[in-house]
């Protein structure tokens, strides 16, 4: 059986802790390979490997650093395939699916690309009497990264390509359920010319993650995952003083308003809440229609839609979506839906005995459909993190507005309309970090930047575009005067302008 260790100081290790994890192939249900998970001591290993790299490496001119991940670019492009479908057997995703989930890290990746140019600094000539001031950007150092399963290879990259090419070293703990691709990702880093010691990859579970959270020489974390995770990484890191963004779980809504183009919205929610299983944080997982008649139109046309959906194994191209990530997941999917029956609100399409054929221990689940959820369902409070979608029925736009404002989560929403002052109103007033309009999953594109609002996001600043480059570096401020603008004698009072 394949075993995956850790990846420390520019080479695969094995693990020493003697504790290891099952990484399953979700479309067949067989263990696939052990993952190791790391003691605190593996972890400590890391950061002094990257305790010894990171200063030559921030040394480095930002152009050479560029330079190495102009080089990974190519070598990703070149070994895609090869990682599309490692992805596609360990996580469960469609392959052309997986493909989306490396683009989507490629072009941050692209991004930070433009590192010289983003991390310039300021200059103001004459600020004072012969006084001029500047700034300057410095890399933090050591910082870190938790990832979750549902996206293995872009959220590593969201993460480790900004703050490498800013001049920190990074510690990457991804998720034990997929760790194959980020593996891959760090040796390819490394292919590219990246100095060992730069990336690590350190496998493993809370133990490895507290062990990283309570590193004095690691002096940021970046983590995404669940909420109530994203709550205990914020509060744990501060402890010893990191800077810390954490973003969390979502429960995002897709408003249909009665003047929207009924074919695109049912089109954006088949793809927004039955993609990847409904395992991706912008799925969308509660539709708002707006109106008796809306809400019966939606009803009609969806019904038959999902009733008729193409799930398959994760290497079947034409599949819709494949096999959720563990019998776990699907257990506590199935669960939900059993909650949401006895709550009262109307499975109109049941998939919960979905059986492939072929496959039969796979983790497949058949795409569910709820009518009439209420507010005070747990279906509708809680993520449930799979194919399942929810309507809501609202009686008027104000109240498809409060439905996602009054959520505790508030990561994605999108509505549906041709009315451009509805559409401006929604935009402005809803209190959600990312918001679509006639676009169902709003992933912003790179160069601006992810982040949820309440529950789905802790800490401060965005994930890549310009908020990384000031999440992984610190401002440092100089004002500087020469001796020709200084007058003779010392001042006792506040210098001022
Ligand atoms: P998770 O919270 O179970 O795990 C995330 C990471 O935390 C993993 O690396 C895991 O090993 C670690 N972890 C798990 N339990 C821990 C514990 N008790 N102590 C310390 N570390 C622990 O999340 P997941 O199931 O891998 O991913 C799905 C979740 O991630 C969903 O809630 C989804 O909405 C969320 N997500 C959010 C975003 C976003 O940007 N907001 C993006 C993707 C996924």
């Amino acid at each position: 059986m394949r075993a995956i260790g850790h990846f420390i100081g520019g080479k695969e290790v094995k693990g020493t802790s003697g504790r290891t994890a099952d990484v399953y192939q979700p479309m067949t249900g067989d263990v696939q390979a052990k993952v190791a998970l790391a003691s605190k001591d593996e972890v400590r290993a890391a950061v002094e490997n990257a305790k010894a790299a990171q200063p030559a490496w921030a040394a480095t001119n930002p152009q050479r650093r560029v330079r190495v991940l102009m080089k990974f670019l190519e070598l990703v492009a070149r070994d895609n395939e090869e990682m599309a479908e490692l992805l596609a057997r360990e996580h469960g995703k469609t392959i052309p699916d997986a493909r989306g989930d490396i683009m989507r890290g490629v072009e941050v990746v692209e991004f930070a690309l433009g590192i010289p140019h983003l991390m310039k600094g300021e200059y103001t000539e004459g600020a004072g009497p012969g006084i001029d001031l500047y700034s300057m950007r410095q890399p933090l150092g050591i910082v870190a990264g938790i990832t979750p399963f549902n996206f293995p290879a872009m959220i590593p990259m969201w993460k480790f390509a900004p703050a490498i090419a800013c001049g920190n070293a990074f510690i990457l703990k991804p998720s034990e359920r997929d760790p194959g691709v980020p593996m891959k990702l760090a040796a390819l880093m490394l292919e590219a010319g990246l100095p060992p010691g730069i990336l690590n990859v350190v496998n493993g579970d809370k133990e490895a993650v507290d062990a990283i959270l309570d590193d004095r020489d690691i002096a940021a974390v970046g983590f995404v995952g669940s909420s109530s995770i994203a709550q205990y990484i914020y509060e744990r890191s501060a402890a010893t003083g990191k800077r810390c963004q954490c973003f969390g779980g979502a429960k995002n809504h897709l408003i249909v308003m009665p003047d929207a183009d009924m074919n695109q919205a049912v089109d954006a929610l088949m793809g927004a809440a039955y993609g990847a299983a409904g395992e991706r944080c912008m799925a969308v997982s509660v539709a708002v229609p707006v109106g008796k008649t809306t809400a019966d139109r939606l009803m009609e046309k969806l019904i038959p839609r999902v009733e008729s959906l193409k799930i398959g194994p994760s290497t079947d191209p034409n599949a819709d979506y494949g096999p959720l990530v563990t019998k776990e997941a699907l257990q506590r999917v199935r669960n939900y839906v059993d909650v949401g029956i006895k709550e009262g609100a109307t499975l109109a399409v049941d998939g919960r005995d979905f059986k492939m054929q072929g496959y039969e221990n796979g983790f497949y689940m058949g795409g569910c459909l709820f009518d009439n959820v209420t507010k005070d369902m747990r279906i509708y409070k809680e993520e449930i993190f799979g194919p399942v979608l929810s309507v809501v029925r609202a009686h008027d736009f104000d109240e498809a507005l409060s439905l996602p404002s009054d959520h505790e989560y508030g990561n994605g929403v999108a509505i549906f309309t041709r009315d451009g002052d509805s559409a401006r109103e929604f935009a402005a007033k809803v209190n959600v970090g990312m918001v679509g309009i006639n676009v169902p999953i709003p992933v912003p594109v790179a160069y601006f930047s992810f982040g949820g609002w309440k529950r789905s996001g802790f800490g401060d600043l965005n994930q890549y575009g310009t908020d990384s480059v000031r999440f992984y570096t610190k401002t440092k401020t100089v004002t500087s005067r020469w001796p020709s603008g200084v007058k003779e004698g010392a001042s006792f009072t506040m210098p001022t302008s």
